[in-house]
């Protein structure tokens, strides 16, 4: 269990004022100078050594991949943060725009100064009204108290920082279709390499981060790597911001440490599984695309990427969606693939039709209305899809349907034998 004084985000619940006062209260801003002074190089060791990784949902090394931006070069370095947060189950960056945006901001004039940029974009989700309106608030706050602009907080560093409110598509939530969306074109992924840090922004290096991720940087300075380093397992460390939906008693979001077991976390901050964890079916453990997990994996798996994976689904963004024993299970998976063809920008074939394909299946799949052979033919689309497309909207269109035929395969003959058995009857 993560200890009181080691968690983060003191305000997650938009108890106090989320305003700079209410944010130098907490600590935020209280030695944002003493921090860029000891440098680009010390400030990404600092993050190499916390272990900290990517809390967006690829969960790729935080310090590693600040250490990929040029360290010198001609044209100017950005930072892209990533706060469209869209994934279905998801609403943990939410509560840091919305109850402590100056801790994101500090990460961000820190994290500015690590990998050589003085201007930083914070792309908010469209449908974040109130969000995007307290970041620029606090935007507005840093402004006024030399917190950022010119010489940013007094560390000689000059660090911008502007708001950008994303449309409501989901895909603009990929690096690179953000980027295209903050050109102003539409919001495609590109085709990689080259990666952002070597042509990013404007064709510039860039970094792009995920929201909770710059916002943990400031605690990690402030306590040092070894700290942060020291919660959580090996290679799986810090604290993490979980967000518990579905059919639970007490629906929350809750900071706590990398590596709870699931049933602790569903139990102890979500008062349980709604009927009692006997009466669980499944959890989609990290937002819509990681498979689910069905009830006896979730006896005892830890959450975090290593345990997640070695499980076969993946802790994603953390966006934890139980589901009890009522839930039509065939149903509420054909549901997020109608999201994901919804939601396919329509670049490559693959995507484009495969999701209509996985689509029409699965309304098929949810009636019944099949043959037992068509399960394997459906599971056969999703590996045409899987690995073939530009950017990871295949995969995720393709993983629910891969973990519902891996766990309820049964239930979706059972589905199909009872239809014709009607059929014949009538
Ligand atoms: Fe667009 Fe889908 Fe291709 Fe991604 S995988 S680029 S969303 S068509």
């Amino acid at each position: 269990m993560l200890a009181e004084k080691d968690k983060i985000f003191t305000n997650l619940y938009g108890e106090q004022p989320w305003n700079l006062v209410g944010a130098r209260a907490r600590g935020v801003w209280s030695n944002t100078a003493e921090i860029m002074a000891k440098g680009r190089d010390a400030i990404i060791e600092e993050v190499k050594k916390s272990g900290l990784r990517g809390r967006g949902g690829a969960g790729f090394a935080t310090g590693m991949k600040w250490s990929f931006m040029p360290k010198e070069s001609s044209k100017p370095h950005y930072l892209v943060v990533n706060g469209d947060e869209s994934e279905p189950g998801t609403c943990k960056d939410r509560d840091i725009l919305r109850y402590d945006p100056h801790r994101l901001l500090e990460g961000c004039v820190i994290a500015a100064h690590a990998i050589g940029a003085h201007a930083v974009y914070i792309y908010v989700r469209g449908e974040f009204y109130n969000e995007a309106s307290h970041v620029q608030q606090a935007i507005d706050e840093a402004y006024a108290a030399g917190l950022l602009g010119k010489n940013a907080a007094g560390s000689g560093w000059d660090c911008d920082v502007y708001l950008h409110r994303g449309a409501g598509a989901y895909i603009c939530g990929e690096e690179t279709a953000m980027l295209e969306s903050l050109e102003g074109k539409k919001g495609q992924p590109r085709n990689k390499p080259p990666f952002p840090a070597g042509a990013g922004l404007y064709a510039c290096p860039t970094t792009v981060n995920n929201v909770e991720t710059i916002a943990v940087v400031p605690e990690i300075m402030r306590r040092g790597g070894a700290w942060f380093a020291g919660i959580g397992r090996e290679k799986n460390t810090g604290t993490k911001i979980f967000c518990i939906s579905g059919h639970v008693n007490t629906p929350c979001n809750v900071e706590e440490a990398m590596g709870i077991p699931m049933r602790e976390l569903i139990e102890k901050y979500a008062g349980g599984v709604r009927g009692g964890w006997d009466n669980l079916l499944a959890v989609i453990p990290g937002g819509s695309s990681t498979p689910l997990l069905p009830r006896e994996i979730c006896d005892g798996v830890l959450m975090d990427f290593d345990s997640l994976r070695a499980a076969g689904s993946g802790l994603g963004t953390a966006g934890v969606i139980v589901m009890d024993k009522s839930t039509d299970i065939i149903y509420a998976i054909a549901r997020l693939s109608h999201f994901y063809m919804h939601e396919s920008c329509g670049q490559c074939t693959p995507c484009r039709e495969g999701t209509g394909w996985l689509w029409r299946m699965m309304q098929r799949m949810v009636k019944g209305q099949a043959k037992v052979e068509e399960i394997d033919l459906l599971l056969a689309v999703t590996k045409e899809i899987e690995g073939h497309t530009i950017c990871a909207h295949g995969d995720a269109s393709a993983w629910p349907i891969q973990g519902l035929i891996r766990h309820f395969k049964p239930v979706m003959i059972e589905r199909i034998e009872e239809y014709w058995a009607r059929a014949k009857a009538a």
